[in-house]
């Protein structure tokens, strides 16, 4: 279900960007949506929905954190950094051990960043699919081979860039990676990002968007740059997302034709 919801908002946010502003909804739908009204709903229905309390949450080692209903922050306030002063390599090897939020009971294994330390070009993505917690590799599944088409038609290899998710663990059910989740894991972002310091890294949708920018809404940044820490960062669609929606690969190429120029291809 939070996968369905998470989808039905991006289709929302990509309708906007194309200047579409009602959706037409059935009776049936509306009454489904609200069960409390009249069966003649007005053509605006105004409904208040109070914010749920959100219980406070405990973070793997004990300590208790205060709950937060906000959306995905990377804010790390509430948890101890690591010791990441580590290479590439032995940052896989800390990353395979972690059990700094819940995703390290359900996993079978961590899903590190693949590519070179050299790359100039960094792609962000938002989690590990099961496939790719199957083979150990980020972007395995079938948005991964769009986005392999998508490296290519920049004139690049995927063994050219880096490519690494917010969080390496896969969640056990599909959904997008939890509020709790993106924090205990930024640490091991920002160290990759370190390390390799591309020139620009390319943000695939709204996980990676708001993790490093601190920004809600892809369709409001997306095509915009914004920066990390230095770096030129673009936002763009998922290429899950693309796959939903292919008339969207015409906004990602104009994206990606940005990145090129910036990078001087
Ligand atoms: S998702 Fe990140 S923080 Fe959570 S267990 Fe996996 S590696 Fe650790």
């Amino acid at each position: 279900m939070p996968d369905l919801v998470e989808q039905v908002i991006e289709h929302l946010e990509y309708s906007r960007t194309r200047g579409e502003k009602y959706v037409s909804l059935s009776l049936a739908n509306v009454q489904y949506l609200f069960p409390n009204r009249n069966k003649s709903p007005s053509p605006e229905p105004s409904v208040k929905v109070a914010p749920k309390p959100v219980p406070k949450k405990r973070r793997p080692d004990g300590d208790s954190e205060a709950g937060t209903n906000s959306s995905t922050t990377a804010s790390t306030d509430s948890f101890d950094e690591p010791n990441l002063n580590v290479s590439l390599p032995e940052l896989a090897q800390v990353v395979s051990h972690c059990n700094r939020c819940r995703l390290c009971h359900s996993r079978t294994r961590t899903v590190f960043g693949v590519g070179t330390e050299k790359a100039s070009l960094m792609f962000i993505g938002d989690g590990p699919t099961h496939k790719d917690e199957q083979s150990g590799t980020p972007f395995s599944d079938n948005s991964g081979e769009l986005l392999n088409r998508m490296i290519e038609a920049m004139g690049f290899s995927r063994d050219e860039v880096y490519l690494t998710n917010v969080i390496k663990c896969s969640p056990p059910i599909k959904r997008p990676p939890g509020d709790d989740e993106v924090p205990s894991c930024f640490p091991y972002l920002k160290r990759e990002i370190e390390l390799i310091q591309p020139r620009v890294i390319v943000l695939l949708g709204p996980v990676p968007v708001k993790a490093l920018i601190d920004k809600q809404g892809i369709s409001k940044v997306r095509g915009k740059w914004q920066s990390f820490n230095g770096i030129d960062c673009m936002p763009t669609y998922h290429p899950s997302y693309l796959l939903r929606m292919p008339a969207a690969k015409r906004d990602v190429w104009e994206d990606l034709k940005a990145v090129m120029r910036k990078l001087g291809k």
